[in-house]
């Protein structure tokens, strides 16, 4: 079997027309969307993230707030510049670029983000939300990858095992939890886990997030399974890998994702989507 190829760049392009639509709704009414962005320091993957997502908004007719601070900042300061911003009406989506120098409590700066403005998701009351099933901002790269398996014919997914690799706060978790919600059996998989090859191997959904160059083999793919790659991984040579071996998975799995051009482009997309919708909501 040859997988088909699940084009998270063609994907996202469609989220973001949509979402420029919306915006430009929201704007010829008197209130266009506005994201604020925080960067601490000069981690240099963060500035490209950073820039990419400051781009991102002005492409969706998004205003954008760009603010770098210094590294040595203190917290109180990021808590103050943080509290102005949740007071301000102009602002729809408050977004902290992490990771934050070690001197600041990354947790802390999160709880400060008024859950209104969380577009993130990160807040435990998005957390929270997300766990009983209510209204509240979902977290980006999860929300892309059901808006993959949406895209594919997958919403419902009763009757299906979907085995995610990797138990972040960001996206393991939060992940299992919007697949249970779609109905599916869900397993989560960790470093911990025995027999990993066994467990993915009983995957109709397969979703790796541990950031392992080429962890999961076509090996470990059952055939015809969607295999959905959220890993971002720098090779010595320059090159980026996800977390599956793409050749051989692409033998044995029905869909799967590409690295890069599958989840990556997909959570530039839904932040902008949350964004829009904190805008419609304030
Ligand atoms: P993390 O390091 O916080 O979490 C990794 C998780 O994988 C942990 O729960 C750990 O228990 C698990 N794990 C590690 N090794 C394992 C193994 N051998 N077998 C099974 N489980 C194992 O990472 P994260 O923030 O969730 O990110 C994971 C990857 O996803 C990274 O490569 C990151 O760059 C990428 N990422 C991509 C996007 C995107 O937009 N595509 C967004 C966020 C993160």
């Amino acid at each position: 079997m040859t997988a088909q190829l699940i084009d998270g760049k063609a994907l996202a392009a469609q989220v973001r027309a949509e979402v420029a639509a919306r915006a430009a709704a929201l704007t010829a009414a008197g209130r266009q969307p506005a994201l604020a962005v925080i960067l601490v320091g000069d981690n240099a993957a963060s500035q490209v993230y950073v820039r990419n997502k400051v781009a991102a908004c002005a492409h969706a007719g998004i205003r954008s707030i760009h603010e770098t601070c210094a590294a040595d900042l203190r917290e109180g300061e990021l808590l103050a510049r943080i509290h102005a911003l949740n007071q301000d009406p102009a602002v729809h989506g408050i977004l902290v670029q992490l990771p934050l120098p070690p001197h600041i409590d990354a947790q802390r700066v999160i709880e400060a983000i008024s859950p209104l403005k969380d577009v993130d998701g990160f807040h435990v009351a998005s957390a929270g939300a997300l766990m009983v099933g209510r209204e509240g901002f979902r977290p980006c790269t999860p929300l892309g990858c059901m808006r993959m398996l949406d895209h594919i014919g997958m919403r419902d997914l009763r009757g299906r095992h979907a085995v995610v690799v990797g138990r972040s706060n960001i996206v393991g978790k939060p992940l299992a939890l919007m697949l249970l919600a779609a109905n599916a059996t869900v397993t989560i998989a960790h470093s911990g886990t025995a027999d990993l090859a066994a467990t993915c191997r009983e995957a109709d959904v397969l979703v790796a997030a541990v950031g392992r160059p080429r962890l999961i083999t076509g090996a470990m793919v059952k055939p015809g399974a969607v295999v959905l790659d959220v890993g971002i991984n720098r090779l010595e040579d320059g090159r980026l890998c996800g977390d599956v071996d793409f050749e051989t998975a692409a033998r044995v799995a029905g869909w799967i994702t590409p690295v890069p051009g599958g989840v990556g482009p997909m959570t530039i997309a839904m932040l902008l989507a949350n964004t829009v919708q904190a805008c419609a909501r304030a």
